[in-house]
């Protein structure tokens, strides 16, 4: 059985029992897992989870699932790359990728979340599952619930990318364009998810499936040998991963597993969407929703749901927030790119962007420990990128052809 005790909300402390449930129903304050630490920690050691299959489900007895996981056995263990030539690059000592990009099944932190919410889902016994989705997370439950035999239907914005609309359809999911954007389309599931008895993983199953992002900040600090990093940069949508990182710093410290917590986490959003980013350069803990307009689709939240949370968090941890416009995300592509030979999406750029800013404006120190978050993969968002590379050199298939060509290439970029 399970360490999880029940529900408790954020904000007035009620408690209610393991159900999916979502919201306070006195304050309408989140309601969050609470655990029995003290039985965890009697069980749990590094030696212990060491042990374990490579695999998000190695910290099981911090998820809250009751029985054996159903999906995810091979999500999550993503590689920790050590970015010396990126570090070069940006001019820090010692710098790190945490490389969602190549998740199982697919290639984003999302699926650390689906994992959890659909055996939760199982195990409530649903028989249909549904998400709210910029793109990521709909390809993660149309695959999942695929693998895991549950009928599923996914809402996106009509004007996604390509690559994420055809992620989600090849696992003959019901796809559901909604013309409009995020805010539009999750307002509607949640009247949606109030008529249909369905797990919405990110509204009624909420609780359950934010549980998975710890596993991201879990897999960090055992990676780094058992360390917390110093700097974290983490981009923000609807803010659940930022604030669910602290949370998983500071349960290792809890249960002993780690002495202390020294991290400072940083928000990255994309300037044409970044009302967290704003409220933290104001000082004003009042997030002001959004109208988004930008290439990073994938963070285009202008209503963050915990968008207070991640403000929190950031401000707890002594971090701090920026932002990336569209042509510096398109560099922070390029730069991961050419320098780690990692691709990533639009949100990944905005990491390394927000990354680059924050050291060049002296707020993240070069000598300390930098971990960058990457959280999905750019094979999804191609347009955003394609026409802003070099053309390929076509050529006819001869030896004389390519050596011309190569010829003139070299002139080129000799003479100019
Ligand atoms: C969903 C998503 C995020 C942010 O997640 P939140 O928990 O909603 O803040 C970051 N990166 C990618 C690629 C995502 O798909
Ligand atoms: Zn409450």
């Amino acid at each position: 059985m399970g360490y999880v005790k029940g529900l408790k909300c954020r904000e007035c402390g009620r408690e209610y029992p393991k159900e999916p449930l979502y919201v306070c129903e006195y304050c309408f304050g989140p309601l969050e897992v609470i655990y029995d630490y003290s039985r965890i920690k009697e069980k749990l050691s590094r030696e212990l989870i060491s042990s374990r299959a490579k695999n998000l489900w190695r910290y099981q007895e911090l998820l809250p699932i009751d029985g054996d996981p159903l999906v995810g056995l091979h999500s999550g263990f993503t590689p920790l790359v050590r970015a010396d030539n990126l570090a070069r690059e940006l001019g820090v000592k010692e710098l790190y990728i945490k490389d969602d990009s190549v998740s199982h099944p697919t290639l984003s932190f999302k699926d650390r979340v689906v994992s959890v919410a659909i055996s939760k889902a199982k195990e409530f016994g649903f028989d249909t599952v549904a998400c709210a989705s910029t793109g990521n997370l709909a390809n993660s439950v149309s695959a999942q619930s695929a693998q895991a035999k549950i009928r599923c239907l996914v809402f996106i914005p009509a004007d996604l990318e390509l690559g994420k609309v055809v992620a989600s359809l090849v696992y003959a999911p019901q796809v559901i364009a909604v013309e409009g954007n995020y805010d539009e389309v999750n307002r509607l599931c949640s009247e949606v998810a109030n008529k249909y008895n369905w797990a919405f993983v990110n509204i009624n199953i909420r609780p359950y499936y934010a549980e998975g992002s710890k596993t991201y900040a879990y897999e960090i600090v055992e990676q780094l040998g058992w360390r917390v990093p110093q700097h974290i940069i983490v981009p923000v949508a609807g803010g659940s991963l930022i604030s669910k990182i602290w949370k998983g710093f500071h349960e290792f410290k809890k249960l002993g597993l780690i002495d202390q917590v020294d991290a400072r986490i940083y928000a990255a959003q994309a300037q044409g969407c970044a009302p967290v980013v704003t409220a933290i350069k104001e000082g004003t803990e009042i997030i002001k929703p959004v109208k988004p307009k930008t290439i990073a689709k994938s963070l285009a939240i202008g209503n963050p749901a915990d968008g207070y949370y991640a403000f929190k968090t950031v401000m707890d941890s002594g971090g701090w927030g920026e932002e990336a416009s569209d042509e510096e995300i398109v560099e922070g592509i390029k730069l991961l790119a050419r320098t780690e030979g990692i691709f990533t999406e639009t949100a990944g750029g905005v990491t390394v962007a927000v990354a680059k800013k924050l050291i060049e404006q002296g707020r993240i120190p070069r000598d300390e420990l930098i971990v960058i978050s990457i959280t999905g993969n750019g094979l999804k968002t191609q347009e955003a990128v394609s026409g802003k590379l070099d053309k390929v050199m076509r050529i006819e298939p001869n030896l004389d052809f390519f050596e011309k060509e190569m010829k003139k290439r070299g002139g080129e970029k000799n003479g100019s």
